[in-house]
């Protein structure tokens, strides 16, 4: 640290991006990205916006969010668009929240709200998941601040259904509730038609899982007009030009080519039950995961432990040195072919791990 970092800086401990080594190749199941590469007409529309590279990108973003709306059965006027959910998720607490407006999420989550929370100046709670990590949507009532959930959640992959969420946001109607649903096209039901109906829902949503653009930064949020306008006056505040000519092309190709998207989806979504069933009958627990990854702990095996025996192996997974969870590895639902992969690694690891014991 400089002696000239600003002091409400000063104690700001930043988000721990999944590693990215470099030393060989690994099977990479650590970040939740998409296994599938973007379709070609995605690759093709990004080169051909470079091109125009000279020019700045349109501010507005019309063409994009025209075609955002039309996907999700909105209007323009309720979609905005940002580099990665991530910046729209920490506009979200700029627009929202303050030093006396607080943020209130769940114990187990997203890692990169307290950082935005403490970035940001904005006291924060944190409501405990219930034993089994599911949500009680009533835990919220009475919380005071902005309510930001990941649906499915992260990173156990619970998935709560409309209908509970519309119980959250009817029974504060005065409090804006950030639904995250960057994993909801692996298996949840979207909350986007409940924009039309509750002013106080922002859904968050990206390109980077089932639409296989990590690569590029694309993340939006659908919400009522006015809540849209906050979001846009934070980003007309930080940097219009958030997004990119070729992201911008990417995104449009991309919703011209759901239906290769969507079957992407349902491989990973029918892999992650196959999966989850290996793992089971070699002694893992895992939660009910609505999303691209698994969240499994072995009764035999520390989840640290685990975590570097796969890494020697060339397996990367994600393990959270954090209170609750360092049992677990968050495991993304790679191809078939690298859940093999990993099955097997398992299977040696532990019955290594059961000679080890016997000797
Ligand atoms: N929300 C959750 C719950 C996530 O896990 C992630 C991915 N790390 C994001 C949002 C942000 O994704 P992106 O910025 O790539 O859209």
């Amino acid at each position: 640290m400089s002696r000239f970092l600003a002091p409400a800086r000063g104690k700001l401990v930043p988000y721990t991006p999944g590693e990215q080594p470099r030393d060989r190749r690994y099977v990479k199941l650590n970040t939740n990205e998409s296994p599938f590469p973007p379709p070609p007409e995605v690759a093709e529309a990004a080169r051909a916006a470079a091109a125009e590279g000279n020019l700045y990108p349109d501010p507005r973003c019309t063409e994009l969010r025209a075609a955002l709306a039309a996907s999700l059965g909105v209007i323009p006027e309720e979609v905005t668009v940002g580099n990665g959910s991530d910046e729209i998720l920490n506009f979200a607490f700029l627009a929202f929240c303050d030093g006396a407006h607080p943020a209130v999420f769940p114990d187990v989550t997203y890692g990169f709200y307290p950082v935005f929370a403490d970035l940001n100046g904005v006291p924060y709670r944190t409501v405990p998941l219930e034993e089994d990590f599911s949500v009680d949507p009533m835990k919220y009532a009475g919380t005071e601040g902005t309510l930001f959930l990941a649906n499915p959640n992260a990173p156990t992959g619970i998935a709560l259904s409309p209908e509970e969420v519309e119980r959250i946001l009817r029974r504060d109607p005065d409090r804006v509730v950030v639904l995250d649903e960057a994993y909801v096209d692996f298996g949840a039901r979207t909350c986007v038609p409940l924009i039309r109906k509750y002013e106080n829902l922002l859904v968050t949503r990206t390109f980077s899982k089932s639409r296989s653009m990590a690569g590029a930064r694309l993340g939006y949020a659908a919400g009522q007009p006015e809540l849209i306008r906050d979001l846009e006056t934070v980003r007309y505040s930080t940097n219009p030009y958030n997004l990119d000519r070729a992201t911008m092309a990417s995104g449009i190709a991309s919703l011209r080519n759901d239906a290769y998207n969507r079957e992407n989806c349902r491989t990973v979504a029918r892999v992650r039950e196959e999966v989850r069933s290996e793992l089971g009958a070699l002694g893992f627990e895992t939660t009910d995961s609505a999303a691209n990854f698994l969240f499994a702990r072995h009764p035999e095996m520390e989840g640290g432990a685990l975590y570097r025996a796969l890494r020697a192996r060339g397996i990367l997974v994600r393990h959270f040195d954090a209170p609750r969870i360092s049992d677990y590895n968050r495991i993304t639902v790679g191809t078939r072919d690298q859940m093999d992969v990993l099955v097997s690694a398992l299977r040696a690891i532990l019955t290594e791990c059961e000679t080890d014991e016997k000797r």
